[in-house]
């Protein structure tokens, strides 16, 4: 296995976010199986939320399917997606939840959709992900950015170049 999954592994079970996916795995009465990468998949997740095919915490992948649909050469970019979300715990620690959250409010606020303006979202993938690759902003958010801008530069002011 290349070190970067190695180190991901170890760094995902330091900061406990590992431990966390085990948990809910183990709560959710999931099965455990083995993915790529290091990368464990607990396969048969039942409850609502998040209402996604699949999710990440820590180095475990939670997916409503089984590991064979996710380990399937047509999930390839879906696994890749999910895996990047696995990389990104490794850096944030628990420090992803409340980055997560405030980046879904951002994007939901701005564009209607939880993934397109999150940066996490855009870093794990967005395509692979299965969101769209952008989205307009709302009205509020166009006059928003407009007004920061003109605020920056006042219209009419010589431009300081
Ligand atoms: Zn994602």
């Amino acid at each position: 296995m290349p070190a970067r999954h190695v180190t991901r592994g170890i760094l995902t079970a330091l900061n406990g976010t590992t431990g966390a996916g085990l948990l809910i795995a183990l709560a959710t009465r999931t099965r455990l199986r083995r993915g790529r990468h290091g990368v464990l998949i607990a396969e048969g997740y039942r409850l609502p939320v998040p209402p996604a095919s699949c999710f990440t915490v820590g180095s475990v992948i939670l997916t409503r399917r089984s590991a064979e649909w996710l380990l399937d050469d047509e999930r390839a970019a879906l696994f890749g997606h999910e895996h990047r979300h696995a990389e990104q715990y490794a850096v944030l620690g628990p420090l992803f939840w409340p980055a997560y959250w405030a980046a879904c409010g951002w994007s939901y606020a701005t564009t209607g959709s939880w993934g397109v303006r999150n940066f996490l979202e855009k870093h794990a993938g967005l395509k692979d992900g299965g969101y769209p690759a952008d989205l307009p902003l709302r009205p509020w958010a166009v006059r928003g950015l407009s007004a920061i801008r003109s605020r920056r530069r006042p219209p009419g002011s010589p431009s300081r170049g």
